[in-house]
This record gives C-alpha cells, sequence and structure tokens, in this order.
C-alpha cells in the first residue's frame, strides 16, 4: 500500500468524510502489529512479519461520524530513528510497550521523549496515547500501572492498558480515542 499525504484535519464541518492517521510506535514484541490485526479484523493473529511496516485503511464510525482511519504500524529495529516519515504525517501518536517486558516500557519512554520534542515545535500538537499491552500475562507483569500512568501523566499523554488476544471492544475504544483526540486536537 502506498503512503497517503497527511489527512486533512478531522472536522465535523467538512462534508467529504475526515481522515485519521495514527501511528503505532513502540519496541519489537510489544504487539503493535497484533493490535493492528485486531482493531481492523477483531481477530487476534499470533506471529505477524516482524520487520513488516505498512498503513493500513478502514472506515469506521466514531460518535456517528464517519472517518477514514489510517494505521501506520511501524517497525523500528533501533527505537525512534528515521522518525521524520511518521513525524508529520500523525495526526496522533499511540505508542505501545508490553506489560510483561521491562525494555518495551524503557523504549516507550524513547518514544515519548521524541514525540514531546517535535510537539514542541509543531502546531497543532499531536495528541498521543500511552497503551500497555499484553494484559493477560499480567501475572508476570513487572511493569507497573502506577509506573506507566505516572509516565503518561508527565508527558500528558491518555493511557490505557488492553491485551491484543483478549476482548476487541477495549482495543477499538483506545483507537476511538486516538480519533476523537485528533478530531477535537
Ligand atoms: P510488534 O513487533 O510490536 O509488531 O509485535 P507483534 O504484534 O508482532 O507481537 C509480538 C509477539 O507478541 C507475537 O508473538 C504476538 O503473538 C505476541 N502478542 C502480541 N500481543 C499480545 C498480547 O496481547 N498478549 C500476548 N500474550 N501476546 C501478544
Ligand atoms: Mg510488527
Amino acid at each position: 500500500m502506498s503512503m497517503f499525504g497527511k489527512a486533512k484535519a478531522c472536522n465535523s464541518a467538512d462534508r467529504s468524510p475526515a481522515g485519521c492517521n495514527l501511528v503505532l510506535l513502540g519496541a519489537m514484541g510489544s504487539g503493535k502489529s497484533a493490535l493492528t490485526v485486531k482493531f481492523l479484523t477483531k481477530r487476534f493473529i499470533g506471529e505477524y512479519d516482524p520487520y513488516l511496516e505498512d498503513i493500513y485503511s478502514s472506515e469506521e464510525i466514531v460518535d456517528h461520524q464517519p472517518v477514514t482511519v489510517r494505521v501506520m504500524d511501524t517497525c523500528d529495529q533501533e527505537g525512534p530513528v528515521n522518525s521524520e516519515r511518521y513525524l508529520s504525517w500523525a495526526n496522533a501518536f499511540i505508542v505501545v510497550y508490553s506489560v510483561d517486558n521491562v525494555e518495551s516500557f524503557k523504549g516507550s519512554q524513547l518514544y515519548l521523549q521524541t514525540l514531546a520534542l517535535h510537539n514542541k515545535t509543531f502546531r497543532p500538537q499531536t495528541p498521543i496515547i500511552l497503551l500497555g499491552n499484553k494484559l493477560d500475562m499480567d501475572r508476570y507483569r513487572p511493569v507497573s500501572q502506577s509506573d506507566a500512568e505516572a509516565l503518561a501523566s508527565r508527558f500528558g499523554c491518555l493511557f490505557f492498558e488492553v491485551s491484543a488476544c483478549l476482548d476487541f471492544m477495549s482495543v477499538q475504544h483506545v483507537f476511538y480515542e486516538a480519533v476523537r483526540r485528533a478530531r477535537d486536537g
């Protein structure tokens, strides 16, 4: 699928369907692709090409308004490098880590720092959601909810915890919140 231009602002006064570009960022293995597939198909796909980066498009209705949601499922092997490809394209960012993996949580902080720097110079501000994935693994979780909440509030972002392999509605809710934040910007 080819790259799209930056979507027009998600403006309800617009008569054509609005577009909203969401970018998923985070350490390899945190579950970005599993979450993307879950949002798009309601299904959990356990094994997904770890080196695949792509943009997917889905027609959604959020709060009774049609919106073309485009999801960039990124694949960074070395953290936030070459971020130009998504920084100005995005209408909202979802930074993913895995609650069972401390390294992925540390990785999410690097992304939040990169995005905070971007938001210093870029108007309008691009909303950010911090998302803890693999909540089904929470018996083994080394990353506490309160640590993640503290990180989210430090960077002024929304925070959720979900599991790509559990219920669809919780995953959909996170993507829709990203659309709402982008729209209400
Ligand atoms: P990505 O590199 O961030 O795109 O991560 P993937 O989506 O490829 O997922 C990495 C691994 O974690 C795969 O083996 C997935 O099956 C697994 N995974 C993804 N989401 C979940 C989840 O919510 N719970 C559990 N238990 N495993 C998950
Ligand atoms: Mg992936």
